[in-house]
């Protein structure tokens, strides 16, 4: 029994394991990262003192100039892929932040939407002159966890933003009661999703944007959040106009 009780308490929630595990796989990438980009200075040395010494000499069957160009791509391929664990890392240490704190707080979603569009501020100005955000009066509290529901409303922004690219695509926040729910449209004028890929984004690790930082966890996380919440996710798009994720919420009575 007392085996059984010390087991319990040493119990962890997921949010502190997969902080602990994003913790020790950024120890070691970090190695990777900074000896990488070491070794990179360091041949490209070795290949322009060569290059001095004897010009146009070849190692094998390789003229130096290919033996280098060669190298400079395994070693940019180290590093893509150490950058690409890295911003997983960041993602899920992201999501660990929010899953230790409880969640019955009586929360006005209308700030948390303000919150949550202040701190995009920055990206949101730099990507569109047309973003609008249009909360209707009357929207009932919602029972929750305010930095979890930032942190979904976050990552719906980005993509939003990132789906617009530049330019003046409209960017749209809607907020509304709706039979005792409280509704929140995200609307895009942006890229839009491919129709095979719909039924897919919400998977952990689908991404269109490897070349771009995408982990794809963002809208995973956000689906079990609105979960959590005893909520609802809908999302659609038409590829070349643009995409509507739609977040509804039950109201507190
Ligand atoms: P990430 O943004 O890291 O790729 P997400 O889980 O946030 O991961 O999104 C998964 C994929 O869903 C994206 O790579 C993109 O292809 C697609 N997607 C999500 N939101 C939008 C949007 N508003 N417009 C177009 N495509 C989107
Ligand atoms: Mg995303």
């Amino acid at each position: 029994l007392q085996q059984k009780l010390i087991h319990a308490n040493k119990m962890t929630s997921l949010g502190t394991l997969v902080s602990g595990v994003a913790h020790e796989i950024n120890n070691p990438n970090n190695f990777i990262m900074f000896n990488s980009s070491l070794l990179v200075d360091f041949w490209s040395d070795i290949f322009d003192h060569l290059d001095d010494k004897t010009p146009g000499q070849s190692i094998g069957n390789m003229t130096l100039a290919e033996f280098r160009s060669d190298i400079e791509e395994l070693m940019h391929g180290i590093i893509n892929g150490s950058e690409r664990i890295k911003n997983i890392v960041q993602d899920l240490k992201g999501f660990a932040k929010t899953e230790s704190s409880g969640y019955s707080e009586r929360l006005n979603i209308e700030n948390t939407l303000r919150t949550s569009v202040r701190i995009l501020e920055h990206q949101i100005s730099k990507t569109t002159g047309n973003f609008i955000m249009d909360i209707a009066p009357g929207l009932p509290d919602v029972n929750g966890n305010e930095q979890k529901l930032e942190q979904v409303f976050i990552n719906i922004l980005m993509n939003a933003l990132e789906a617009v690219a530049s330019g003046d695509s409209l960017v749209e926040v809607k907020c509304y009661p709706s039979a005792g729910k409280v509704v929140v449209d995200f609307t895009d004028k942006g890229v839009g999703i491919p129709s095979d890929h719909l039924d897919r984004i919400t998977e952990p690790f689908f991404t269109t944007r490897q070349n771009c930082g995408g982990t794809g966890l963002g809208l995973s996380i956000a689906y079990a959040i609105i979960k959590e919440h005893k909520g609802v996710i809908d999302i659609s798009s038409t590829p070349g106009e643009g995409t509507c994720v739609r977040i509804q919420l039950p109201g507190c009575e």
